[in-house]
């Protein structure tokens, strides 16, 4: 059987403000913020306000309004980095990769050529993050 929900997991920390995110979209049902630990350049995830683990426990409804807001944001990402491509990605549970406890997507602008940088790798500065955030909610303003 699967765990149960931990609203102590930093993403519902995140979700609650309790600690600071580079924000670049939210609505009634879905937030997203920059990837502290980026695998490209762009990484942004996207995590519903709703409280599940991962895929395995989200009601159905909770899946829709996810998956609206990451197209969106994936149109928008990959305008803002003039990027080649995106990669998604979703992890369920410790085997699959998954390290946050509450479900997200994350978006990955791909360039030709540019291999992905290893998951949970390395923090990056949040000068950065925040001028990433900046291009992305410019690309989702028009
Ligand atoms: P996973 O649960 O394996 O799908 O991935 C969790 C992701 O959350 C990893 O890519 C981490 O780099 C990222 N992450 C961990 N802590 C934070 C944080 N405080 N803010 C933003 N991203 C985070």
């Amino acid at each position: 059987m699967a765990e149960a929900y931990d609203p102590g997991n930093i993403f519902a920390k995140i979700l609650r403000g309790e600690i600071p995110s580079h924000r670049v979209y939210e609505d009634e049902a879905v937030v997203a913020f920059m990837d502290v630990m980026p695998q490209g350049t762009g990484h942004t995830l996207v995590v519903p306000k709703a409280p599940s683990r991962n895929m395995l426990d989200a009601d159905p409804a909770t899946l829709g309004a996810l998956f609206a807001v990451v197209q969106k944001v994936a149109v928008a990402v990959k305008k803002a980095f003039d990027a080649d491509g995106l990669t998604l990605m979703q992890f369920n549970e410790p085997a699959s990769g998954q390290t946050v406890y509450h479900l997200h997507v994350h978006v990955i602008p791909r360039f030709e050529g540019v291999p992905l940088k290893p998951h949970s790798g390395q923090m990056e500065k949040p000068e950065v993050l925040a001028e990433h955030a900046g291009k992305i909610r410019a690309a989702l303003a028009g």
